[in-house]
């Protein structure tokens, strides 16, 4: 019998997306690696279903993308899911600043990103140069990051409109490892409506909680 590492066709997907089957106790030299791994991704399987291992240097995320397998496998627990800041909450200051910048821009739409230095653990807010902007619309340069900067936030506006992600949003996030947020009702005397998700490899999860320090909402 071939040694599935040593089927070239095998070894090039491996390569590309590694598969780990998890021992009945839990852990395996590679299953270790690649969760302390300052970046990359497989998917581990168990007796209770897949998950999709993600690592960033700003993001730690374990999501199952499968049901359990129906059938006896002689394999152990994926365990628990979970999405985890590598890089801390964000300082609440920064996501004031952008909601300024929101207002400021009404009644048309606004863009901002919320971007990490893996080497010195700053925060900064990038505002992108805006090529046309209306209440409706919003076109927009994506910065390129400088070396050690990770985008952690991708945020924009709807202005005085209502917050949440539209078909233009879903093909937007489709290729990026970020937490999108939308503010929607910027005009609104008390807090503006808000809507989250984070997006991964075409996923889009549900947030578990804000990615901002203090306050258990968003805004
Ligand atoms: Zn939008």
């Amino acid at each position: 019998m071939t040694v599935l590492a040593d089927d070239p066709t095998s070894a090039a997907v491996l390569a590309a997306m590694p598969c780990y089957p998890i021992p009945l106790h839990g852990r395996s030299p590679g299953l270790d690696a690649l969760r302390v791994a300052r970046a990359g991704q497989g998917v581990a399987v168990g007796h209770d279903g897949v998950m999709l291992i993600l690592r960033r240097p700003w993001l730690a995320l374990d999501v199952r993308v499968a049901p359990p397998i129906a059938a006896y496998l002689p394999y152990g627990s994926v365990g628990e899911p979970k999405a985890d800041l590598r890089c801390g909450f964000i300082p609440r200051v920064y996501l004031m600043s952008v909601l300024d910048h929101f207002r400021a821009a009404l009644p048309n739409e606004a863009a901002a990103f919320i971007v990490w230095n893996e080497k010195t653990g700053e925060f900064a807010v990038n505002f992108p140069v805006i090529e046309d902007a209306t209440p409706s619309r919003l076109v927009y340069r994506i910065p390129t990051l400088p070396p050690d900067w990770h985008m952690v936030c991708d945020i924009h506006s709807h202005g005085r409109g209502s917050a949440y992600f539209s078909a233009t949003d879903d093909a937007d996030d489709a290729h990026a490892t970020k937490i999108a947020l939308v503010f929607g009702r910027l005009d609104h005397p008390d807090r503006p409506a808000m809507a989250s998700r984070l997006c991964d490899s075409g996923m889009v999860l549900p947030l578990p909680r804000s990615p901002f320090s203090g306050g258990a909402d968003a805004a």
